[in-house]
């Protein structure tokens, strides 16, 4: 599966997109290759876990590839853009990755813990390597100690299933990571299955996934990227309750997620998907939306009422000669028509991106808190 992908991706300009906000939903996806690039661009990366976290680890700082040079990116947390308020979500995950580390050092000092991530890396992907090598960048960064076991392309799932076995058991492992994708001899659901749910810092377990359906349950953890959109939103002050929420995406990993979250911050939510007739007079009327569909720029100005907040997950390449690298990042909205007309608007990259990660090691934080009773 993974080679699949991966060679169907060896001519790296064919699969760009035409990016600007005037190009249909229809058209970009017609010109990306089915698993092309979101697999190198995106959904590689890290794969926190399981599935997304995963996502974005393209660079040590955030769970999102480095910015193109010629994307700007806010200075600050929240600037303005016109009377548009711009959530720097890089500034809110630097700024949360500091607190991890005087939370992790605070823990070492005070009980001599330190909060251990596992990552399974199976095979030789590059850009799977890269993602392992740059969550371990990440987690040295705030002090969390992360292992490895990197695997042959050829070994079996009883070896991978041995190896999270014994990250289960390992007193120093608080959160455990498979990246993804598995080579296709082996059955993910399987080897994700094997995960012990006190470990399972992707949050992806069907218990956790559960628990976070129910009311009065807690689940042990929340899935990283849509954690961090809630977070972003907490962050800048924007209320969720009573407010009228729209999800595009109803992926098991970021879209449904973050419908459920918001649910259980008192929003009114709506779940739009492929199959959804008329998606903008639904996302009209949003007070807030959060879009993880990986179309580029399908939510143009006209979709969003005025004053809305908008959470962009998606992270689309597209074509663009001028940069050095032949393509550029954008989201799923329309950002130029979006500043328009939104009160606050996430950026593509350094938006949700750089939160992902974040969310990641605050899961770990979190993790290796409860094993230890340690407030
Ligand atoms: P996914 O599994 O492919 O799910 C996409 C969702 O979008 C599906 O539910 C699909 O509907 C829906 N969709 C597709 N085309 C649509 C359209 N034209 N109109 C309305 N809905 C449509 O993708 P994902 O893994 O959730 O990721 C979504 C985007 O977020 C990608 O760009 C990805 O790169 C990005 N991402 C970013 C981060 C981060 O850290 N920033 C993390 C994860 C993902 P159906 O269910 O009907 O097929």
């Amino acid at each position: 599966m993974a080679s699949a992908a991966a060679s169907s991706c060896s001519s790296i300009s064919m699969m760009f997109l035409t990016h600007s906000c005037g190009a249909t939903s229809s058209t970009a996806h017609r010109l990306l290759p089915p698993g092309c690039l979101r697999h190198r661009l995106h959904c590689h990366p890290l794969q926190m876990g399981p599935t997304y976290l995963r996502c974005l680890t393209f660079h040590s700082s955030a769970a999102e590839p480095p910015s193109p040079p010629h994307v700007v990116l806010p200075h600050a947390s929240l600037t303005t853009e016109a009377n548009t308020k711009v959530i720097d979500g890089k500034a809110v995950a630097k700024q949360i990755r500091d607190e991890i580390t005087v939370e992790v050092s605070r823990m070492k000092e005070a009980i001599g813990v330190i909060p251990g991530l596992a990552v399974i890396l199976v095979g030789d992907r590059k850009d799977s390597a890269t993602y392992v090598r740059n969550k371990k960048k990440a987690c040295e960064s705030v002090g969390i100690s992360s292992l490895e076991v990197h695997l042959a392309e050829d070994s079996t799932e009883e070896e991978v299933l041995k190896h999270i076995s014994g990250y289960n058991d390992d007193p120093l492992v608080h959160g455990i990571l498979v990246q993804l994708p598995l080579p296709s001899h082996m059955n993910e659901q399987n080897v994700l299955n094997a995960v012990r749910i006190e470990k399972d810092v992707d949050g992806f377990h069907p218990l956790n996934i559960g628990r976070l359906a129910m009311r009065g349950r807690e689940p042990l953890f929340v899935p990283c990227t849509p954690k961090g959109c809630i977070e972003l939103l907490h962050r800048h002050g924007i209320s969720i309750k009573g407010k009228r929420a729209v999800v595009i995406g109803r992926s098991n990993i970021v879209g449904m997620p973050a419908a459920l979250l918001l649910q259980r911050e008192d929003a009114t939510v709506t779940v739009v998907h492929s199959r959804t007739n008329n998606p903008e007079e639904i996302t009209k009327q949003a007070d807030i939306i959060i879009s993880a569909v990986g179309q580029p720029n399908m939510v143009k100005g006209s979709w969003i009422k005025p004053g809305a907040v908008i959470i962009d997950v998606g992270i689309n390449p597209v074509e663009d000669p001028s940069s050095p690298r032949g393509y550029r990042l954008v989201g799923d909205v329309c950002y130029e028509e979006a500043v328009e007309v939104a009160s606050a608007v996430t950026p593509v990259p350094g938006g949700v991106g750089p939160m992902t990660i974040a969310m990641l090691l605050q899961n770990t934080l979190i993790s290796a808190k409860r094993m230890h009773n340690f407030e």
